[in-house]
């Protein structure tokens, strides 16, 4: 067709499988086993079905204001957006407009490869070393920007604040985008040197920690210089990314510190348990700061297991990929839900003697 020649084609990112089908013990995408914080039960309970005729706050100031008092900065430092999916977009767009190559680890993200292509942007994509780790050093070169998970995905593992700041603190004529997405599982958070450079963009979610994936809910802080740009960026795009059920319900579980930390913190110990019991079974796991483990077991390819597994109704993430397709990423569930995983490894193991 001639029309297709006027086409911009992508390849677009792969998502985790959503399975419509009951009774499947859901590993894949790092949500989160426990039901949103109850205060956002009630404001759905109490949801004035009439207003929504009314466009919402496009500012959507009411979760940006709740967000900015939990972190300690100004409402003006904090942008909200659909997951942060949307606010890595958004960013992307925004800070990646230079010319020269932006950076991310070759292992990380796979996102961050799509929007990169999508908005025209060139990238460089420095390798992790042999144990998955960041090189500080591979970031203090030139560049046009530089954006990497914090605890990394999907391999899990944390980079030491100070080693944030050197990066952080060597690229002034650069924006660096922290994506935090995991943080909240017992990484080290970026947001305490917001106040020192104005070129860092700390960006988190609620999908994970605050078990609001289906609500979409992403926020970013950073100087209110930059959060600025990104605001003429978004308002050039979309007024109304956040709808008044998602301003309502986001301020909502910011506004219920305990729970957040009840859930969280029970998560962090079914993943340390999860952890031991993988070892035991002759499991390589990295040290997750996560709420997913990264695995692998010397006896079995990782393709294999991750079929067998969806065959007995456990879906858990395979990406075959360079370096890290000898490896699974599973979501930590609830402490059942574990065992379930756990047990089928066991029997897995034992009928091939492993
Ligand atoms: N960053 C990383 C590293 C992620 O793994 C994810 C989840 N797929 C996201 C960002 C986006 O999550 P959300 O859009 O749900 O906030």
């Amino acid at each position: 067709m001639m029309w297709e020649k006027k086409v911009r084609r992508v390849v677009p990112y792969t998502p985790g499988e959503q399975p419509g089908t009951e009774g499947i013990l859901k590993l894949n995408t790092n949500e989160n086993p426990y039901p949103p914080a109850p205060g956002v039960e009630a404001v759905l309970a109490r949801a004035d079905v009439e207003k929504l005729r009314l466009y919402p706050d496009p500012e959507a100031l009411a979760l940006r204001m709740a967000l900015a008092a939990r972190y300690g900065v100004e409402p003006e430092q904090v942008f909200v957006g659909v997951g942060s999916d949307d606010v890595l977009a958004m960013a992307f767009l925004t800070f990646f407009n230079g010319g020269e190559p932006i950076l991310f680890p070759d292992v990380s993200y796979s996102f961050y490869e799509v929007w990169a292509s999508l908005f025209g942007i060139p990238y460089r994509c420095p390798a992790l070393d042999e144990r998955f780790r960041i090189r500080t050093e591979d970031y203090l070169t030139d560049n046009g920007g530089i954006v990497f998970p914090n605890p990394n995905a999907p391999t899990g593992l944390m980079l030491p604040l100070s080693e944030v700041e050197r990066i952080v603190a060597g690229n002034p004529d650069s924006v660096v985008i922290v994506d935090e997405a995991y943080v909240d599982f017992g990484g080290e958070s970026a947001l305490p040197l917001v106040k020192r450079y104005d070129n860092l963009l700390v960006v988190q979610t609620f999908s994970k920690s605050r078990s609001l994936a289906g609500l979409r809910i992403g926020f970013a802080i950073g100087s209110k210089r930059l959060i600025g740009y990104l605001n003429d960026v978004k308002f050039s795009f979309n007024s109304y990314t956040m709808s008044r059920l998602a301003i309502a319900c986001g301020r909502a579980s910011v506004e219920d510190e305990a729970y957040f930390e009840e859930t969280v913190g029970r998560i962090v110990q079914t993943r340390e348990r999860v952890r031991g019991e993988l070892e035991k079974l002759g499991f390589c796991v990295l040290d997750s700061r996560t709420n997913f483990l990264f695995i692998t077991h010397e006896g079995v390819p990782a393709a294999t297991l991750f079929e067998a597994l969806r065959s007995a109704g456990i879906f858990v993430r395979y990406f075959p990929k360079p370096r890290i397709d000898g490896y699974l990423r599973v979501t930590v569930g609830t402490e059942e839900q574990m065992d379930r995983f756990l047990a089928f490894l066991k029997n897995y193991l034992k009928d091939r003697s492993l």
